[in-house]
This record gives structure tokens, C-alpha cells and sequence, in this order.
């Protein structure tokens, strides 16, 4: 599903973090939120998501304007640094959550768990506790957590932070497979120019609450419009 955010604008209090963003995601597109620390990705996600209300401007999924509408209500998956398992449920129990939540069947449920687990590859880890699983597999329980209802929009916000090297780039190459697999519009929020270049296919560079380019990965580090985006990709934190 499109996602548009029109002339899009938050503030807190009297602290303006973004003014006047449009930025529209494609249908099945994967699109980067690349920045450094303090930029307004976040705020930004969380406007798209519903934790925020934005102060200006509209958000549309497809033609639906969703502006006003709780997270609930938007059909979206999320998936945050923290990932947020439920500790005392299984991995079954956890994916299915969400279904359960909206009065599905046992045995349905236990089809889309199926289903999504396979897709995500955990099929083996359904009858273990959170604490008895790796980074990675917690990782990969937490998006498919947040795929199971088949939402509209996935929205990531630093999904590798907490990983080690070796499994960041495992998980890098999974997330995008499971992606394009699905065909579901994506939107990453990362600090990290190498995961936004590998991850996505078009990259928002944000700086002080504006996008200042965006372009595909090949097009932005060929031709760097500023300075500043220059310098942000020819230096990894
Ligand atoms: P990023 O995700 O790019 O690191 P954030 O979107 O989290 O940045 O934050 C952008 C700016 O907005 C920061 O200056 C931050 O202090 C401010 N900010 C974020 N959330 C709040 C809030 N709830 N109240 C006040 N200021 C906030
Ligand atoms: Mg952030």
C-alpha cells in the first residue's frame, strides 16, 4: 500500500522537530530513513505508526487518510530495537497474539502461525520461551509477530541495532528477502548508511527534520546533492 505523508509537520511544545515533510513510499517499495541520531526519524515513524499525532499536514495509506486514526486501526506491523516478547508465552503463542486479540479460531491461528513461521524461518522454535532463543531469533519472532495479520505497512526502526556484527548482516539480507517476498511496503528507520544501502530501494537522507535527498542507493552515493550527504555516506559511524 502507498504510504503519503502530506506537508507533514510535529512539534513538542514549542520545539519544532519536523516542518512541512512530503514523502511518498510506492506500493512494495522498501524505503530508508537514514539520518544521525536526533534527526526526527523516529518522530517520523511514529507519526506513520499512530504513537504520534502529527500537529500538521495528513498521512495517507493508499487513498485512506489514517491522520486521525489510532495505531489499531491502521493495519500496520511494527518491529523496534526492543523486541518487545512477550516473556512467558511461546514462540506460537507470541506470533499468534495479535489473531487471538481479534477473536480468531485456535485452529485458524494456528494456520497463519504456520504459515508466517515458515516464511520467516522459525518452523522449529514455535514451542520455546523468548528467553531461550538468540538475538536473531528473537528478531526474526518479532517480525513475524508483526507480519501475521498481513498489514498493509511494515515499519522498522533500528531492527538491527541490538545484533551483533555477524548476525546484522544475516538479519540485513532476511529482512529484505522476507520483504520481497511478501510485497509489503517498508520503511526503515536507521542511522546505519550501509543498511540503508543494502536494505532498501530508495533512501531518504534526513537532516535536522528535513529530507535533504532521496534517491535510490546507486543514485545518491553517484551523486551526492550536498555536502552533507556526501559525508554521511563515506563515513561509517
Ligand atoms: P532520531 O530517531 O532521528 O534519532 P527522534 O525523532 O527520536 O530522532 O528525535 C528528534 C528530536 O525530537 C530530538 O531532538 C528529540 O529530542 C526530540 N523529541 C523526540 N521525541 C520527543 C518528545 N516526546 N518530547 C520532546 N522532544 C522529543
Ligand atoms: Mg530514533
Amino acid at each position: 500500500m502507498r504510504v503519503l505523508l502530506d506537508n507533514f509537520s510535529k512539534s513538542f511544545g514549542t520545539t519544532k522537530v519536523i516542518e512541512n515533510m512530503t514523502l511518498e513510499v510506492g506500493h512494495g517499495e522498501m524505503l530508508a530513513l537514514l539520518g544521525p541520531s536526533g534527526c526526527g526519524k523516529s518522530t517520523t515513524l511514529f507519526a506513520i505508526c499512530g504513537i504520534h499525532r502529527p500537529t500538521g499536514g495528513r498521512i495517507l495509506f493508499g487513498d485512506r487518510d489514517v491522520t486521525d486514526l489510532p495505531s489499531q486501526a491502521r493495519n500496520i506491523g511494527v518491529v523496534f530495537q526492543s523486541y518487545a516478547l512477550y516473556p512467558h508465552m511461546t514462540v506460537a503463542e507470541n506470533i499468534g497474539f495479535p489473531l487471538k486479540v481479534k477473536g480468531m479460531p485456535g485452529e485458524d491461528i494456528r494456520k497463519e502461525v504456520d504459515r508466517i513461521s515458515g516464511l520467516v524461518h522459525i518452523g522449529n522454535l514455535l514451542g520455546r520461551r523468548p528467553a531461550e532463543l538468540s538475538g536473531g531469533q528473537q528478531q526474526r519472532v518479532a517480525l513475524a509477530r508483526a507480519l501475521v495479520r498481513k498489514p498493509d505497512v511494515l515499519l522498522l526502526d533500528e531492527p538491527l541495532a541490538n545484533l551483533d556484527a555477524k548476525l546484522r548482516l544475516e538479519m540485513r539480507s532476511e529482512i529484505r528477502r522476507i520483504q520481497r517476498e511478501t510485497g509489503i511496503t517498508a520503511i526503515l528507520v536507521t542511522h546505519d548508511q550501509v543498511e540503508a544501502m543494502s536494505m532498501c530501494d530508495r533512501i531518504a537522507i534526513m537532516k535536522e527534520g528535513e529530507i535533504v535527498q532521496i534517491a535510490t542507493p546507486a543514485e545518491m552515493y553517484n551523486d551526492p546533492r550536498t555536502a552533507f550527504v556526501a559525508g554521511f555516506l563515506g563515513n561509517p559511524p
